[in-house]
């Protein structure tokens, strides 16, 4: 099992982090998931424009060029001979006795792990059910941290309802914000709705690529708009991106259908955009 740290290629297994790397200690780096079609990165320039500003948000230095992360990616896909899957990635602020303030020396660590699997056609066909959960992150969702515990409760409760994704929503305002490890979309009268860019969610690769290419071709209206879980429950469709997922359907919230309780026209209809887009960069 093929990993990579720091220059070099290494078995997934070997040992080679330390104890006092502050990814560890603090949670304190950044991470990518990208998505391998045909032995090819789908969107990685998006992936990298994301990861140097999260880097950027947190002030840790960036050491890598755009080339040298592409070419580590592309390396890595021909080393391992995997065609389909996904290739994770992080990089952390330093390795250093711990002390919450930044150390005076910083030497990020890049690194990556890829593993074989294609995308969950099964949940793209049938839809998937999720929860409602409050959203207790932090207020910079926008930068893509390794800090998930939120995330991970929240896609635990789900997991334990035996649903597949939780919808997170912030007390007090009331509003649907992301789920917990993906973008939340409704459809209502034809148009899509879904939170606008903040602090309180992730800037989503799929999400972005919806707006710009997805539904713009098919002459889609998208909003960006925040809505209340109930106003979600009167939908006629609701769906999720990421990639992984792509554009899968939610076909019910807490055991309520959204609209007939089957995959929405419209959510298909961009899911169908989206693999064209995958088609052309890939194969
Ligand atoms: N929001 C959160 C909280 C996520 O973890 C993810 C998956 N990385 C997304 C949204 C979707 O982002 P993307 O489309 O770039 O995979």
């Amino acid at each position: 099992e093929l990993g990579f740290f720091d220059g070099e290629f290494i078995d997934l297994n070997e040992k080679k982090i330390s104890l006092e790397d502050r990814g560890y200690q603090f949670g304190d780096g950044i991470y990518e998931a990208t998505k391998v079609y045909n032995g090819k990165c789908f969107a990685l320039d998006r992936h990298l424009d994301r990861c140097i500003r999260s880097l950027r948000e947190l002030k840790i230095p960036v050491t890598y060029t755009n080339a040298e992360l592409t070419a580590i990616h592309e390396d890595i896909i021909k080393k391992s001979g995997i065609t389909d899957g996904c290739i994770y990635f992080q990089i952390t602020r330093t390795t250093a006795p711990r002390t919450h303030y930044f150390p005076d020396k910083i030497v990020p660590h890049l690194s990556m792990t890829i593993r074989e699997g294609s995308v969950h056609t099964d949940w793209q066909k049938s839809g998937v059910h999720a929860i409602f959960t409050e959203d207790i992150r932090w207020l910079r969702c926008d930068i893509k941290t390794i800090n998930l515990l939120g995330n991970v409760l929240a896609k635990q409760e789900a997991h334990e309802k035996n649903c597949q994704e939780a919808v997170q929503v912030r007390k007090g305002s009331n509003l649907v914000t992301e789920g917990s490890s993906s973008n939340f979309f409704v459809v209502k009268d034809d148009i899509v709705w879904t939170h606008p860019l903040s602090n309180l969610i992730l800037k989503g690769v799929t999400r972005s690529i919806l707006f710009e290419e997805c539904a713009k071709k098919l002459g889609i209206t998208m909003i960006e708009k925040a809505f209340s879980p109930d106003f979600a429950l009167t939908a006629h469709e609701a769906f999720i991106t990421s990639t992984s997922l792509e554009v899968t359907p939610v076909i019910a919230i807490d055991n309520k259908h959204i609209g007939n309780g089957l995959p929405g026209k419209i959510t298909l209809k961009l899911l169908n955009a989206y693999h064209e887009l995958v088609k052309k960069e890939c194969y």
